[in-house]
């Protein structure tokens, strides 16, 4: 239960010493409750008031990092039922299966097959995550050896999965240092599980029947100090699989429920007979509440709506998308390429960009910072003003990339022209068309 900025302000030292940034505990309490400050600010709060107030601050669902290097990631530390109600914080992350009978060969043509599905949007590079490796024949070595070679020759994270203790060890030893995700201990593994996952300081998933068998496991293991917890509530039936992630969402947050209190992870790869119906039902777990999907295969054509959906879900509501400030270069251009600005909203970006491509002109776009507003509000908002955008096109360093002097605005900026102008004498100034669509035949017709 989160503490009151009143709850709060008792465990600080109330000497006012302004050191936070804020000019009262008590102005610093309120800011800690209402999430706008940051409890390190303060250098004096003994180390039994920050036990209390970092337990009190934890969120409801544990985050739980899973991985090493460019691929790892959290996933959990959720807070609120509907994304619209704050934000989602860690996006679910995607997993592709790797049976432990693979040969080498065509472990290393999939590792290369899945690395190159990596797709640039907004500014991030959309991927999936991690190889779940699947033990089918209960050979250790062979186990052991293809989780060495994933961990070892891939950016790829793991999912070793076994109910075998020995299995499971044997990859830890030589995979551990990747911090894999240990799956799963089950009721009749759970002791030595507990112990290979507390021992080796590796995330570790439970798998039971039911959502009251998860409650068990996680309690037990909770009680051996262990806290990075992912759930398999167990069900392979679709509906079910639903119910279950929305209730332990749902007892998480709403009912405070300690021992549910973790990342849950889902296969579609087993509640469908195809990848492209495993598709729809991984979407459907990115939106409500998965937080590791496993696939039966990575694909081009699953992998991309997918991590596109996920972008979408697990971004801020509150703030509009966009792409950093700066000097974007579509098809290569050169110094006499033309020069168009526009604002920074993301869906702005994407469409102009996307006319400039498609119209084979290589030119240089402008990206100005307007609080991710798009051209018509921006301008009306005064994100996007003749001297604002003059001065960007100044300092940007596009002066050093071209010989002529000729900016193209948005049509839905024509207002700013006279401005641009005086605040670049010398430069011609040129309205392009209001709608993107026409970019494209403006371009080539000129
Ligand atoms: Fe109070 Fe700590 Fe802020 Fe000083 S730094 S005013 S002690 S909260």
């Amino acid at each position: 239960m989160a503490l009151t900025g009143i709850q709060i302000f008792k465990l600080l030292p109330k000497t006012n010493c302004k050191e936070c940034g804020v000019p009262t505990c008590l102005a610093f309490a309120m800011n800690l409750a209402s999430g706008k400050a940051e409890l390190d600010s303060c250098p004096y709060v003994s180390d039994e008031a920050r036990e209390q107030l970092a337990e009190a601050s934890a969120p409801p669902i544990r985050p739980v990092a899973i991985g090493k290097g460019v691929r790892e990631a959290k996933t959990g530390g959720e807070t609120v039922l509907h994304r619209h109600e704050k934000t989602f914080y860690n996006p679910t992350m995607f997993a592709g299966i790797i049976t432990s009978d693979t040969p080498v060969e065509e472990v290393e043509a999939k590792l290369k097959v899945w690395n190159a599905l990596q797709y640039e949007r907004v500014g991030f590079n959309l991927r999936p995550e991690l190889a779940a490796l699947k033990d089918v024949n209960g050979d250790a070595d062979a186990f052991a050896a293809l989780a060495k070679l994933i961990a070892e020759t891939s950016e790829f994270n793991l999912v070793l999965m076994s109910e075998d203790e020995a299995v499971i060890s044997g990859a830890v030893a030589v995979a551990g240092f990747k911090r894999p995700l240990i799956y799963a201990a089950t009721e009749s593994n759970v002791d030595a599980f507990g112990k290979i996952a507390l021992d080796n300081e590796l995330p570790l998933a439970v798998k039971a029947d039911s959502i009251d068998g998860v409650i068990a496991l996680t309690e037990k293991l909770t009680e051996m100090g262990l806290k990075d917890l992912v759930i398999d509530s167990g069900s392979r039936d679709l509906k079910q699989a639903l119910e279950d992630q929305v209730a332990i969402r749902r007892a998480a947050l709403k009912d405070g429920n300690k021992a549910l209190g973790f990342p849950t992870i889902v296969f579609p790869c087993e509640m469908a007979s195809n990848l492209d119906m495993e598709a729809l039902i991984a979407g459907m777990f990115v939106a409500k509440y998965g937080g590791i999907v496993v696939l039966s295969d990575l694909t081009t054509e699953v992998m991309f709506p997918l991590l596109l959906e996920r972008l979408n879900i697990f971004t801020d509501p509150q703030r509009p998308m966009t792409v950093t400030e700066g000097i974007f270069e579509i098809g290569n251009p050169d110094e006499n390429s033309p020069v168009l600005v526009t604002t920074n909203f993301a869906l702005t970006y994407f469409i102009v960009s996307g006319e400039i491509e498609g119209s084979k002109v290589p030119a240089w776009l402008l990206i100005k910072d307007s609080e991710g507003l798009s051209v018509l509000t921006a301008w009306a908002a005064g994100k996007f003003g003749g001297d604002d955008v003059g001065m960007f096109v100044k300092k940007c360093g596009i002066m050093d990339k071209v010989k002529h002097t000729e900016l193209i605005i948005p049509g839905y900026a024509a207002a700013i022209a006279g401005d641009v102008e005086e605040e670049l004498p010398g430069w011609t100034i040129t309205v392009g068309p209001r709608e993107s669509a026409h970019l494209a035949g403006f371009l080539k017709a000129r």
